[in-house]
């Protein structure tokens, strides 16, 4: 059983066949998803899910760098006023981050946004589920106000080289989040691997997006994980079962909960 830490599933790409995309998830070992929240909207979506499928999705909660409205001072007023009202209810605070890929003119209220919803995680005791896209260095920028072991997660989607694999290793408690892109023909992320401890990744679909080969192009779903996981299987020469078992371990220990028996 694999854990799929970053599913949009919650999303309105779902909302056909969401029930049988569980259920495919399920049959192929997915034994749990956790759903990064993006904005406001994803809260209800997320709510109901979970009341669905206790015990199947955890929520997070977050406000996405590419979704700042011009009212975002509001939105965290009142994400925080949810998770100080039922902090056990989130599992992370996230996603979160810098993306400075589509807009380059909001950084400074990205990174005001960011410091906010870091803060929480310290307060609240939970793990950061980090976004970032051309935005590194400005990312870093922002940890380096804080010790590098003062907060713990995931950097999401992680897709870069070797020496920046190593340079986010650095922080000690946080995992590199493995998806699809492991499995594109042309990826230089199975070099990158080679560098990484198999204790120091996690897997994800980051679905609707990011499908791995052989659906590639196509709508991710997080049955789809279990491609991710073959993949990273053969760089890292080891069983499946052998790799998942690591990786629980470190989302055990990285989220403090225990997701299923193993
Ligand atoms: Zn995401």
């Amino acid at each position: 059983m694999i854990i799929d830490t970053h599913s949009h599933i919650y999303v309105e790409e779902f909302d056909d066949d969401r029930d049988e995309a569980i259920m495919r998830a399920k049959e192929n070992g997915v034994g749990h998803l956790f759903l990064p929240c993006i904005d406001e909207s994803s809260l209800s979506r997320m709510d109901a899910l979970c009341a669905k499928y206790p015990g199947y999705c955890s929520q997070m909660i977050g406000l996405h760098p590419t979704e700042l409205g011009d009212d975002w001072k509001a939105t965290l007023y009142n994400m925080y006023q949810l998770l100080s009202a039922n902090p056990d209810k989130y599992i992370a605070v996230g996603e979160v981050g810098l993306d400075l890929y589509w807009d380059k003119s909001r950084q400074k209220e990205q990174e005001e946004v960011l410091r906010t919803q870091m803060e929480w995680a310290l307060k609240f005791d939970k793990p950061l589920m980090i976004h970032c896209r051309d935005a590194w260095d400005e990312l870093l920028t922002v940890f380096a106000d804080y010790d590098k072991s003062t907060f713990r997660g995931v950097f999401h989607c992680f897709t870069g080289t070797a020496d920046e694999a190593k340079r986010l290793l650095e922080y000690p408690n946080f995992k590199l989040g493995i998806g699809g892109v492991v499995t594109f023909k042309k990826s230089t992320l199975p070099e990158a691997l080679q560098h990484v401890p198999i204790d120091r990744i996690v897997l994800e679909t980051d679905c609707p997006y990011l499908a791995p080969v052989p659906h590639r192009g196509k709508r991710n779903e997080s049955a789809f994980l279990k491609h991710v996981l073959e993949k990273v299987s053969q760089v890292y020469n080891m069983p499946c079962e052998q790799v998942s078992c690591i990786i629980n371990n470190s989302i055990r220990d990285l989220f403090g909960v225990q997701f299923f028996e193993m």
